[in-house]
């Protein structure tokens, strides 16, 4: 819509720019004006679709997200990586029996070797990771149940989908029944009210259900647990959040008809943008057509 002359004008520096091999000055490479270099499916009908509980709950937030998460590797930042790292490890080292104090020189030990960006800022963190460890390990001696193993490996088949994870804590409860704990280091949490169709949670315990940890004695799931040791837990004790049984539920099958459902949707060959709490911090907004940032792309 703007004048002839702007236009061409316009026109004319974008072509001194292709003579001068700026990257993305070519129309031709515009995202919007590219033409879909293959309309067919991820995987193609038939064909195993493998996938984690963790991606069953990022998929069923937004496809888009998941998809360039992934698929293309965008996604969080390597500062709260090496937090969760150390914390998942330090929770491994408390299962094991090892005292506060250990734990502590044992995180000593590995944080210079982390990146935090400045020494102001790794200071901060080690702050926050001891707070983190301390309400882990009070949770810990409450914790009424049985540990049977930690950071314990799952694979299970469903149909032509494949699951595939790694379960933080795997306990049995008095009624001989396992529940799984997920920690969570991060700074949000779902909604209470939200717990009962919590993928993440819901696709663990359709795990157990499917034997995945038969050779421990566990074939039934008591329920599934998040516990919130990051500033999620809002106080200075760990927040537990938990999805009752499964069998316990109204619609018992739930699970797995998620999981069917994302399955069949992570086999594409459309991805949907869907605006969630997330969007917010989303690492993927500007490639988004549904964001600000992103609108562009949209044809
Ligand atoms: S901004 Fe929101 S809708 Fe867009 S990709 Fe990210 S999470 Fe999905």
């Amino acid at each position: 819509q703007a004048p002839s002359a702007l236009r061409q004008a316009a026109a004319g520096q974008l072509s001194r720019l292709v003579a001068a091999g700026v990257r993305g000055a070519d129309p031709a490479q515009w995202y919007a004006l590219t033409e879909l270099s293959d309309t067919g499916p991820i995987v193609p009908p038939g064909e195993r679709v493998r996938l984690s509980p963790s991606q069953v709950e990022s998929f069923a937030r937004c496809g888009l997200r998941w998809l360039l998460e992934s698929a293309a590797g965008a996604g969080q930042t390597d500062v709260l990586r090496h937090l969760g790292t150390v914390i998942h490890a330090a929770a491994v080292l408390i299962s094991d029996g090892a005292a506060e104090r250990a734990v502590a020189q044992r995180i000593d030990d590995i944080w210079h070797h982390l990146d935090f960006g400045s020494a102001w800022y790794g200071s901060r963190q080690r702050e926050l990771a001891e707070r983190m460890v301390r309400k882990f390990l009070a949770w810990h001696e409450a914790n009424p149940r049985d540990l049977l193993a930690t950071e314990q490996a799952l694979r299970v088949r469903v149909g032509q989908v494949e699951i595939t994870g790694r379960v933080d804590r795997l306990e049995r409860d008095a009624q001989g029944r396992g529940v799984i704990v997920d920690l969570k280091t991060g700074g949000t949490a779902p909604r209470d009210e939200d717990l009962d169709r919590h993928p993440q949670l819901g696709v663990y315990q359709l795990a157990v259900l499917l034997g995945a940890f038969e050779e421990l004695g566990i074939t039934e799931p008591g329920g599934a647990e998040l516990v919130q040791v990051g500033k999620a837990g809002f106080t200075a004790r760990a927040r537990v959040q938990r999805q009752r049984p499964l069998s316990d539920d109204p619609a018992p099958g739930w699970a797995k008809d998620l999981v069917d459902a994302v399955a069949a949707g992570m086999a594409g060959p459309v991805f949907r943008a869907r605006v969630n709490a997330g969007c917010r911090t989303c690492p993927v907004a500007s490639c988004c057509p549904v964001h600000p940032d992103g609108a562009q792309l949209s044809p």
